[in-house]
């Protein structure tokens, strides 16, 4: 049987309105009864500035995770869509991006001329250090919010000490779909050689969400997906990361988010070896 390296990860840890602590430890529970680990993004600090410790819960869930062999890491700043870069159009196609979409369109210079190597530095020291001071580890990893990227924000992270990144995504059909463009093939991705060039870090891709709210009509679809994308993965020897986001798996009609990880998961292990990881064990 063919190997297959697999790490589950998980956005938008602690941001207001897509996380909440039961959720979170619902999430912990899943993977810990299926025995595969999970790599927690958290947002270091909220819109209104103050920060993500403001719930305590957070820290005691995830350090007790931490322990069981799961990981965490930095997920942007305040999750704002322009902190260190501008997302990608499949992003901003999004029915609730539609104020990023215009800032894009009308301010696209203005906001690429933002991400100055120093500010970005600054931003992602400030975030790393919050997270750092409450947990009372390192912080190795980093995930841009909305796959937003700047040519500066990948300089910045072998300077700001990461081991490891995960800001890039594999398969665009996966957005393709929630854009309700559902005739859109899955995309037979490639390695990019990015991913190993950088000095003090490398670059370790998810693939997409497939558990985003997930309605009954779209089961099928996502599954075929996913498995596609399995199987891809191991043809090209990459580790499979899927990403959910803590309460949008949590909220899918008739528990279909658990519901795709069991197919998922069955699927993967009648057809491959599996090696399970966090990311920061890849
Ligand atoms: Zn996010």
């Amino acid at each position: 049987m063919k190997k297959l390296k697999v790490a589950m990860s998980c956005d938008d840890v602690a941001l207001d309105g897509w996380s909440t602590p039961k959720d979170l430890e619902t999430l912990i529970n899943y993977y810990n009864k299926k025995g595969f680990k999970g790599t927690f993004m958290v947002v270091p600090v909220y819109e209104d500035g103050t920060y993500f410790t403001k719930q305590k819960e957070y820290i005691a869930i995830l350090k007790d995770a931490v322990m069981a062999g799961h990981t965490i890491g930095q997920h942007g700043i305040s999750h704002d869509r322009f902190e260190i870069g501008v997302p990608p159009q499949m992003i901003l196609d999004l029915p609730n991006e539609t104020e990023s979409k215009r800032k894009v369109l009308e301010e696209y210079s203005s906001l690429v001329a933002e991400h100055t190597l120093e500010k970005i530095i600054k931003k992602l020291e400030m975030g790393k250090k919050i997270l750092e001071d409450a947990f009372e580890f390192e912080v190795l990893g980093f995930r841009a919010p909305s796959l937003q990227t700047s040519d500066n924000m990948w300089k910045a992270f072998d300077i700001v000490g990461y081991k490891w990144d995960s800001s890039c995504a594999l398969q665009p059909t996966g957005w393709d779909i929630l854009n309700g463009k559902k005739n859109t093939p899955p995309v037979d991705f490639k390695i990019d050689p990015i991913w190993t060039s950088h000095q003090n870090y490398k670059t370790y891709p998810l693939t997409t969400d497939y558990s985003w709210f997930l309605p009954d009509e779209d089961f099928n679809l996502t599954f075929s997906l996913a498995k596609h994308d399995i199987d891809r993965c191991a043809e090209l020897d990459l580790p499979f990361i899927p990403v959910c986001h803590v309460s949008p798996i949590n909220l899918c009609p008739h528990g279909n988010g658990y519901k795709m990880y069991d197919l998922m998961i069955d699927y993967m292990k009648d057809n491959y070896e599996i090696e399970v990881n966090n990311i920061g064990t890849l």
